[in-house]
């Protein structure tokens, strides 16, 4: 079994013609609510890929509170972990999209995400998962306490991406940024990178195991044993939206590796599971289960 500490937030998305600039107005075409945040959509990934998944966080006592967590408990995760916070909204993300290119803008309000505590995760589930998955949407010393607590290995994705406190990497397993995020991370100024440009930056980081993940271009296995690094393509997919396939990554990295998988094979079946995740809609549209996934692993 594995456990995600972490965000949930209603996402509105908003389809535009054109996104707004500074101090403009537009008229968008619709409005859509979403169960996102990326806590949550790992969990989501996770909790239909296999048994076992807890999620640890907070919500409002709001409806959109009441959606997230019918939207998890739909997802095959216990949600007595998510614990709800009088007067404060649930977290949310507005989203409008531009209409054609795909193009958008994000503005996240933390509300109850904001209130997750160090107590909050001091908990079971923390303690007695396998695998426990961490993201930096909820507050850094919470991050950092349920990393402290955690029984089994842990597995943190970056972002949004912010300085890394050496203790927490101390306490960290895997590190899962995307290409933007390990630049981030790393201080290196962005542009394209090449693997091999992105192998040396990974090592450049204190500690833990590192999985990049390239988009359409899979994931980059880096372990700190003197082994090679390892690029993993995905399966042929036809990709029509790729919001979440870093987090349904992260859900099937932290299943896989919670059933015994060795890294390379959880990363084979990581790559798979977000492959199939961007053949649909939004951050959970298409989320695959482990038949899914098993039928179109590389070999
Ligand atoms: P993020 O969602 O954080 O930006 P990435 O874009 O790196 O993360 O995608 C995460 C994973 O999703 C990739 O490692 C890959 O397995 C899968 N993926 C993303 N985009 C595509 C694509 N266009 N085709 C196939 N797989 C994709």
């Amino acid at each position: 079994p594995g456990t995600v500490v972490g965000s949930l937030n209603e996402d509105v998305l908003v389809a535009v013609g054109r996104l707004p600039g500074g101090g403009e107005t537009v008229i968008g075409r619709s409005a859509t609510l979403a169960p996102g945040g990326k806590g949550a959509n790992q969990a989501a990934a996770a909790g239909l890929l296999g048994p076992g998944v807890h999620m640890v966080g907070r919500v409002g006592e709001d409806p959109a509170g009441d959606r997230q967590l019918a939207a998890l408990a739909s997802s095959r995760v216990d949600v007595s972990g998510v614990h709800r916070t009088p007067g404060v909204p649930t977290g949310s993300a507005t989203i409008p999209v531009e209409e054609g290119t795909g193009e958008n803008l994000i503005v996240v309000v933390p509300g109850a995400n904001a209130e997750l505590t160090p107590d909050d995760v001091d908990v079971d589930p923390v303690h007695r998962a396998d695998v426990l998955l961490l993201q930096l949407e909820v507050p850094m010393d919470t991050v950092y306490a349920a990393a402290a607590a955690a029984g089994g290995r842990v597995v943190l994705t970056p972002a949004p991406p912010q300085p890394l406190p050496e203790e927490l990497l101390a306490l960290v397993d895997v590190l899962v940024p995307n290409e933007h995020e390990l630049v981030q991370l790393t201080g290196a100024t962005a542009g394209a990178r090449t693997p091999v440009e992105l192998v040396a930056l990974a090592r450049s980081i204190f500690g833990p195991v590192v999985v990049v993940t390239l988009g359409a271009r899979g994931a980059l296995v880096v372990r700190r044993d003197g082994s090679p690094a390892l690029l993993q393509p995905p399966p042929p997919v036809t990709a029509v939206d790729t919001t979440g396939a870093g987090d349904c990554f992260c859900g099937a990295l932290a299943q896989a590796l919670a059933t015994d998988r060795d890294l390379p094979a959880a990363v084979r079946f990581a790559v798979t599971a977000a492959a199939l995740s961007t053949t649909g809609p939004g951050a959970r549209g298409a989320l695959p289960d482990a038949e899914a996934v098993e039928a179109l692993l590389p070999r």
